[in-house]
Parts: structure tokens; C-alpha cells; sequence
């Protein structure tokens, strides 16, 4: 799947669903359409806007026109236009758009409360913000979620 750029005020919720899904996903507000097309071009990403100016008359880069404001809907679009495939893997930090790292139970003992520390076995952390994360309750609410929002 190519690196995704959102760029529209209304899509930051969407931005970080991607990454919980998996995806590379860059989320920018209000910058100059001249910009967002230099570095999606510089960077291959594809754009995703709810702008229609943007979508429809840029030359040389890929664009998609968001049609819904409700995450569901936004959600239901991507799976039909770009066939993404739904499931939360905690491969990527939703916060940083960047891949989660596999640390040691014993560097997470210091990281997180007991409880989870005694619940789990497996842990993630951001390499840039590090926040830790753990399967358990994370991504098994975060599934749950995803299908409420795509039914
Ligand atoms: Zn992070």
C-alpha cells in the first residue's frame, strides 16, 4: 500500500485509525496545496483530502476526494476505492505514524502498572514518544470499535 498524506482539518481522526491499522499514514492541517503537493510528490504519498480542488485538479500526483465527514463512512470508502484490509496489528504509533518496536518484559516492568505488567507478555514501544502498548485491552477494544463503525 503507498504512504498515505491526509491533509484536510477534518481528518486527523481518520489519520490515526490508519495507523492503528497499520498504515503509513503522514496527517498535515493547514498548509499551502503547493506544499502538500511537494512533498507528497517527494515522499510518493498518496493524498486524501475532502477538498475537492485538490483532489480533482492536481496534476501529477494521486489524489482521492473523502465524500463523508463520519468515520465510519470515511472508513467504508477507503476498504471500497483502495480495497484496505481492517485489523488492528499495534504495528504503528497512532500518535507518531511511526512502527512500534518489540520490547523486553523486563524494560516494560518500569513502563507500565503492575497489572498489565502481570496480564501480558508482549509489549510495543513508540521509538519517538514512548508510549508503550499492549495487546490486551488496546487492540481488542480498538477491533471491536472498527466493527461497530464499519456495520
Ligand atoms: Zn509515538
Amino acid at each position: 500500500m503507498q504512504p498515505i498524506f491526509l491533509v484536510d482539518a477534518m481528518l486527523g481522526t481518520l489519520a490515526r485509525w490508519l495507523r492503528i491499522l497499520g498504515y503509513d499514514a503522514e496527517y498535515t492541517g493547514d498548509i499551502p496545496d503547493s506544499e502538500i503537493v511537494r512533498r507528497a510528490r517527494a515522499e510518493g504519498r498518496l493524498i486524501l483530502t475532502r477538498d475537492r480542488e485538490l483532489a480533482f485538479h492536481r496534476k501529477g500526483v494521486k489524489a482521492i476526494f473523502i465524500r463523508s465527514e463520519d468515520l465510519g463512512e470515511q472508513l467504508a470508502q477507503l476498504r471500497d476505492d483502495l480495497g484496505l484490509s481492517y485489523s488492528v496489528t499495534g504495528a504503528r504509533c497512532p500518535e507518531c505514524n511511526v512502527p512500534l518496536e518489540p520490547i523486553s518484559r523486563e524494560k516494560a516492568k518500569t513502563l507500565v502498572p503492575p497489572y498489565v505488567y502481570r496480564t501480558q507478555e508482549e509489549f510495543k514501544q513508540c521509538p519517538k514518544c514512548g508510549r508503550v502498548y499492549w495487546k490486551a485491552t488496546h487492540w481488542e477494544k480498538m477491533n471491536s470499535r472498527l466493527l461497530e463503525l464499519l456495520r
